[in-house]
């Protein structure tokens, strides 16, 4: 029996189709790279905007003429294209999709690969727990108002936790995360990426991910030890630590313990485990227990993703981000005296509605003064159901908002082309992912990517790494040694 999985989208739905994976491991399946081959497809689907959300819908219709044929294959849509709540329409739009898996939980395909359903019982807890769920991510409602998002006034964040549904590892159990679907044509991945926290409570006015990942809860910290633990041992030198805001782990746990800081430390303390990374952070979250635990632990790489999203106070208060540009501009100030030689990467909306030129060009400014190492920028997708989209025109054209998207990426080549020639002649610690075209390729622990030749097999291993060329997205050097 086999089972192929694709995944478009953020690397919080690369770990869900790990543990999918796992979940098929586990029952025998062996993956496969073709889906007409496979016995189970799996799609993991993404809608943070509409073009993902484009080539997801067309990857599913594409399955429907393979379903007619062999009706026995089992079709499986997940992630944000589902979300967390029942979703009639979809499945009245999709009848040959045999089961619906809402992001992170592969609990319904094993339901159904195992014959099981829930007990009218357990339907009937589910049904209040999710009702509960629902009433939290409305942001309208009473209930969301009382307790659920995240209040950006200042108010205390909301007192409650969401039981956790996943699997806790029994003693010895270290396969939560499966890689084998990704070694299909070769080893197992170097680097891994594990969720800490799901869903996400920040009412930004833009994003359609609270409404389809619910809302936040954190993994136990031993569960998450478990998994990484479990990585290791498949080969995975280099983990990341994922949540829509990663700085917010534990907060939901009585006391706001442990936190980020302590679960890095547990993390560090595994055999086997060389880096640590975490994303992504947000600005108004970012401690000075994180940032002292990246400074001290030593497998924690340098690296601190905090997205800004737009340099102008007036559209950032549209976003309801909480912070403004001055305090932005402190934080990074702050960052880098705390973590020296940090490598902070950020996110842009271009064109959210109502951004003026002017207000554009701040954005501008405030990259152009910062000068920071990688801006991930997007063009304003409306999503259903936000509240920019209900309540807010998109008016920035089309043709206007891909000039702003090229006037950052331009400015951005400069700025990286200065910070990565400055590398030029240095030694640089690589851990080396791939082989690609003749030359090894990994990553700096600032996760700058960096190419290099030899004839030895360098997979899985730190290199040490003269640098001999630079240029805004990548770098050639020579190895120097082992490291
Ligand atoms: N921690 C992050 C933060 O502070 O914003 C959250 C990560 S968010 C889920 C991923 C990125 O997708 C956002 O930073 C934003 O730049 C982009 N994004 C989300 N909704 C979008 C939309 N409607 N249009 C364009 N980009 C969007």
């Amino acid at each position: 029996m086999k089972y192929h999985i694709w995944t478009i989208g953020c690397q919080m739905n690369e770990a869900d189709s790990g543990r999918v994976a796992a979940e098929l491991d586990a029952r025998g399946f062996v993956p496969t790279d073709q889906a007409a081959d496979a016995d189970v497809i799996v799609l993991n689907t993404c809608v943070v905007r509409q073009a993902a959300e484009d080539r997801a819908v067309g990857r599913l219709w594409s399955l429907k003429p393979l379903k007619e044929e062999h009706p026995g294959k089992v079709i499986a849509l997940m992630g944000c294209l589902v979300g967390v709540k029942p979703n009639p329409a979809l499945v009245e739009r999709f009848p040959f999709v045999d089961v619906f898996l809402p992001p992170s939980d592969p609990g319904p395909l094993v339901a159904h690969l195992d014959g099981q359903d829930l007990t009218s019982e357990a339907r009937g807890i589910e049904a209040e727990f999710t009702a509960a769920r629902h009433a939290l991510q409305d942001e309208d409602s009473p209930e969301a108002a009382a307790i659920g998002l995240i209040d950006l006034d200042g108010e205390p964040e909301a007192d409650f936790a969401i039981p956790h549904a996943g699997p806790i590892p029994a003693p010895g159990d270290h396969r939560i995360q499966s890689t084998r679907h990704l070694s299909l044509h070769g080893e197992p991945p170097v680097t891994a990426h594990v969720p800490i926290v799901y869903g996400c409570s920040h009412a930004c006015t833009y994003c359609i991910i609270p409404f389809r990942r619910g809302v936040e809860r954190s993994r136990p910290l031993e569960e998450i030890v478990a998994e990484v633990r479990g990585l290791v041992e498949q080969g995975v030198r280099e983990v990341t630590l994922l949540g829509q805001i990663v700085d917010r782990y534990g907060k939901d746990f009585p006391g706001g313990r442990p936190d980020l800081a302590d679960l890095l430390a547990a993390v560090h303390a595994i055999d086997g485990l060389w880096r640590i990374r975490f994303l992504t952070s947000h600005p108004s979250y970012m401690s000075d227990r994180i940032l002292d635990a990246v400074a001290a632990l030593p497998k924690v790489c340098e690296q601190i993703e905090v997205p800004v999203q737009a340099g102008d106070d007036e559209v950032l208060a549209n976003m309801r981000r909480g912070y403004t540009s001055a305090e932005y501009r402190r934080l990074i100030a702050h960052i880098r005296g705390k973590v020296p030689h940090a490598a902070i990467h950020t996110d842009i909306i271009v064109g959210f509605p109502g951004e003026t030129a002017a207000q554009f060009q701040r954005t501008h400014d405030l990259l152009a003064e910062l000068k920071l190492d990688k801006a991930h920028l997007a063009m304003y997708s409306p999503r259903p159901g936000t509240v920019s989209s209900r309540r807010m025109a998109d008016d920035v054209p089309p043709a206007e908002k891909k000039r702003r998207l090229d006037a950052l990426d331009a400015l951005q080549a400069q700025v990286l082309a200065e910070i990565n020639g400055r590398q030029l002649g240095e030694t640089v610690e690589v851990l080396v992912e791939e082989k690609y075209k003749q030359r090894w390729r990994g990553r700096t622990r600032t996760n700058k990517l960096v190419f290099f030749a030899d004839d030895r097999n360098w997979r899985g291993k730190l290199a040490h790494v003269r640098i001999t060329w630079t240029g805004p997205w990548s770098m050639i050097g020579e190895v120097v040694a082992e490291a």
